[in-house]
């Protein structure tokens, strides 16, 4: 028996446990939910690495949440809404960047 091929196979086998687990905890993670709690995958209309960080810190200041815990009052009923397409849209307080039409932040504003 060739020992020095037995100990490449031990530690080759405990790298494989886990990378498999990591893998599999990924995968569970992202069927349960979004970011903002709500069951499902919510639509996602902009990129988070294309903001710039005042962008970034304008949704967080206003706490903008990809769903809207009242759906009443979501960004497709708001004001600064202005549709584009795919369930997306773009909002005026935040400069024109996309926002999704079942979103909210704390600037929301019925639309008259
Ligand atoms: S102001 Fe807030 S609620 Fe209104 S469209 Fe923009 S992100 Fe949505």
């Amino acid at each position: 028996m060739d020992k020095t091929m037995s100990r490449r196979a031990v530690l080759l086998r405990g790298l494989q446990i886990p990378v498999a687990g990591g893998l599999l905890l990924g995968l569970v993670g992202c069927e349960s939910g979004d970011s903002n709690g709500s069951a499902g995958v919510a639509l996602v209309c902009a990129n988070p690495d294309d903001m710039t960080s005042a962008q970034a810190s304008v949704r967080k200041t206003l706490r903008y949440t990809e769903v809207s815990a009242d759906t009443a009052k979501t960004c497709a009923g708001c004001a600064f809404f202005f549709a584009t397409a795919d369930g997306c849209g773009s909002c005026g307080i935040f400069d024109g960047n996309a926002v999704n039409s079942a979103g909210h932040c704390d600037s929301w504003s019925a639309d008259s």
